[in-house]
């Protein structure tokens, strides 16, 4: 049984290229970017490098590029640097209720700091209306934050025009676009932000490198403080294998996308057209939002979405996620379903299938008849799935199961 990697949007493997870039600076050129000797020149060479190509592919100048160990550091600097800035201005921040937890538990945290945070819902297929954020801007406001791409359905939110609408106010604007990176153009004057988080590991990169774009003359403060690292932003040794590896990743991704997602789409499609086909009650989440070509994430009906992961890796050796990784394991329903609008038992039926390039045509239909087998023995077990079958479920049930169905 050859296993199926199904979780790109968690994690990706490191590219060959990726890796073959690194190597010499674990090596022979391992010297500390801040010496001034030989071994120190070589190292900071390579660093430079690596800060100005990820620039070319932002249109930022190479001083605003800052190199993180991920893109949680990322969203941790900009909520609390830029509170910590700005909060003489005001103290309301505008996120959005589909946020990565790295948003959402930051933004809690400054709550409790005194922030007051507003948090716009979604419609029901997961996208952020740029109105809405129009609406929650307050005269206090400092700071936006809404994600580029959700990571659990891949919706894609309209970043431009939210961008030009906090801009017309002066207001700062953040976009985690981790889930972005190799999917979507990330040219930071088009996007109309001030920050942007990006994460190595999401794009075929190392793990714990991230960057953070801060645009010139944008308020924000370290959050890590010690040395004068990355331009007196982000203190601490700079790690820059990783650094180099981001950049050969990210290089990569914006050389790839056009390949990339002309095929991951097609793969995407059809897999979505055969679990239609074999599996009844089902819904496809965000299935009539624009969405990144990689994501699936569907609501099998009557089945726990653990369930279904867990006996798809067991007896499949095929990887799929329920919700998102941080959140898989916790067994709290999805915060980003539920602000579609989707209930608590519907939730939990939901698994997110997130391709990438290791996967091809060939797969799809062992990956449809895998889920339609074990979505059909977890049916036969679920007292839910006989009371619907023998018209016995509550009236409210059955209507909340077949408004979230593909059939209508
Ligand atoms: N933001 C989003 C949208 C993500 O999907 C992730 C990773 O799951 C993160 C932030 C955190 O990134 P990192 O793993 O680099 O800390």
């Amino acid at each position: 049984m050859n296993p199926i990697y199904l979780d790109h949007n968690a994690t990706t493997p490191v590219d060959p290229l990726v890796l073959e870039a690194m190597l010499p600076y674990w090596k022979e050129t391992f010297g500390n970017a801040s010496s001034l000797h030989l071994f120190g020149l070589a190292a900071k060479k390579g660093m430079d490098e690596a800060r100005a190509n990820v620039a070319s592919h932002l249109g930022c100048e190479p001083r605003e590029v800052i190199f993180t160990s991920g893109a949680t550091e990322a969203d941790n600097h900009v909520l609390l640097g830029a509170y910590e800035a700005t909060k003489k201005k005001g103290n309301h921040i505008v996120i959005s209720a589909i946020e990565h937890p790295a948003i959402l538990n930051t933004a809690e945290r400054l709550e409790k700091l005194g922030a007051s945070v507003t948090r716009v819902g979604v419609d029901r297929r997961g996208v952020v209306d740029a109105e809405a954020v129009r609406a929650a801007l307050r005269d206090d406001t400092i700071l936006v934050s809404i994600m580029y791409v959700n990571n659990e359905t891949g919706a894609i939110q309209p970043i431009p025009e939210i961008g030009k609408i906090v801009k017309e106010r002066g207001i700062q604007f953040h976009t985690d676009a981790v889930q972005a990176g190799g999917k979507l153009g990330l040219r930071v004057d088009e996007l109309g932000v001030d920050f942007m988080s990006l994460s190595g590991h999401k794009i075929y990169g190392p793990k714990g490198v991230g960057v953070l774009y801060v645009r010139r003359g944008s308020f924000i403060r370290p959050l890590l403080t010690g040395g004068h690292h990355e331009f007196n932003r982000r203190a601490g040794t700079e790690n820059v294998a990783g650094f180099v590896g981001f950049a050969t990743a990210f290089a990569l991704a914006h050389e790839r996308r056009a390949a990339d997602e002309a095929r991951i789409a097609q793969i995407r499609d059809a897999l979505q057209a055969r679990l239609r086909a074999l599996v009844p009650h089902i819904y496809v989440t965000a299935g009539e939002a624009p969405r990144v070509a990689n994501t699936l994430n569907v609501l099998f009906h009557f089945v726990e979405g653990e369930g279904l992961l867990m006996r798809l890796s067991l007896n499949h050796g095929i990887a799929i996620s329920s919700g998102s990784a941080c959140t898989s394991g916790s067994l709290e329903p999805s915060h980003v379903l539920a602000a579609m609008g989707i209930s608590k038992q519907l939730g939990n039926s939901g698994v997110r299938i997130s391709l990438g390039r290791g996967n091809s045509m060939a797969e799809v239909e062992t990956i449809a008849q895998a889920l339609a087998k074990e979505v059909a023995t977890l049916r036969a077990m679920s007292p839910l799935y006989d009371a619907y079958e023998r018209g016995k479920m509550k009236d409210e049930d059955r209507v909340a199961y077949e408004t979230w169905s593909t059939a209508q």
